[in-house]
């Protein structure tokens, strides 16, 4: 066992314990067994639009900080679910099954004290559990990227083989992948033609990684207001080897979501939306969706292709 002392298959027990005893969580795993899904292609990738109803805590959630200070944390252990039982890992993060799941298999995994979310600090936290249950793609949304608690740290992760990103990377990164900067323990690069602006690293060294990932987070801008460049950050582990996606963002909503009638489309892009999989929980938002609106979208919220390659170009000198 790993130092955090918990693996995949904790993490599958965990869930299935979890459904034997919580009739919500059991109620929206079967729900999800037979979910609806539309596949749209966008740059030959499969994109899957998935019509979760459920999901409208998250993409309608309201983050403004008056809203948090008023409501209870729900990822605070006084205020989770009395049949709400999770794992503490390395004395942290406690692992816990999400009760709104998008993945087959999907895990929250908040700090144990109810601190901000910020990926300061905690990334080789992240490598350590992406190691610790390899079956499973371990992400982070930041603040204004998709997390509907940004006063409480969390990690998410579900299983491998969900998020095209993720299960098809050989064929995306043949298709469309360009190194940045390569030596014998690393390689930086990015994506041209995904919509939104990608950069990943592959290594099997977690300084190394830790290293072309502080080099990243000075380069990318910070906007007004925030304490850390807007992203989304998904990572795996396949021994021996760790690969991290970093999606940077600059803005959390498109305008789509602020129209209305029609041309309302709500949703609030995270790192499994910009991955491949967008959860959409109306009815008239997942039957109209093209994939020009989704190209669109994903552009909106990303950085611009002019910071990426000016970005790319100061990456590279690591
Ligand atoms: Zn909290």
């Amino acid at each position: 066992m790993n130092k955090f002392e918990i693996d995949s298959d904790c993490a599958d027990r965990l869930i299935r314990e979890q459904r034997s005893v919580w009739a919500l969580l059991d109620k929206n795993c079967q729900a999800l067994e037979r979910v609806e899904t539309r596949i749209v292609f966008v740059e030959g990738v499969p994109v899957t639009l998935q019509f979760n109803p459920e999901r409208i805590r998250s993409a309608a959630a309201v983050i403004d900080r008056q809203s948090i200070q008023n409501r209870k944390c729900f990822l605070c252990e006084e205020n989770r679910p009395a049949e709400q039982v999770g794992i503490t890992v390395a004395g942290k993060y406690v692992m816990l099954a999400n009760p709104y799941p998008i993945f087959p298999k999907h895990l929250t995994m908040p700090s144990v004290i109810h601190t901000p979310q910020t990926i300061c600090g905690r990334l080789n936290d992240m490598l350590d559990l992406a190691r610790a249950i390899d079956r499973y793609i371990v992400f982070y949304n930041g603040p204004r990227c998709g997390a509907s608690a940004p006063d409480h740290m969390h990690f998410q992760a579900g299983n491998k083989g969900f998020v095209p990103l993720e299960y098809l990377w050989s064929d995306i990164y043949r298709e469309q992948g360009e190194a940045v900067y390569r030596d014998g323990n690393i390689l930086l690069g990015r994506l041209e033609r995904w919509p939104q602006s990608v950069f990943f690293v592959e290594s099997g060294q977690m300084d190394r990684i830790a290293e072309a990932f502080d080099l990243l987070l000075r380069l990318l801008p910070v906007l007004n207001g925030d304490t850390e460049p807007m992203m989304n950050i998904l990572c795996t582990y396949e021994a021996p080897v760790w690969r991290l996606w970093i999606l940077p963002r600059r803005t959390h909503r498109p305008t789509q979501y602020y129209e209305e009638g029609d041309k309302q489309r709500l949703i609030s892009p995270g790192a499994i939306d910009l991955s491949g999989v967008v959860p959409l929980p109306r009815k008239s938002d997942f039957e109209r969706f093209t994939k020009e609106e989704i190209i669109d979208i994903f552009m909106q919220v990303s950085l611009t292709s002019e910071e990426t390659n000016r970005i790319c170009k100061e990456w590279r000198k690591i």
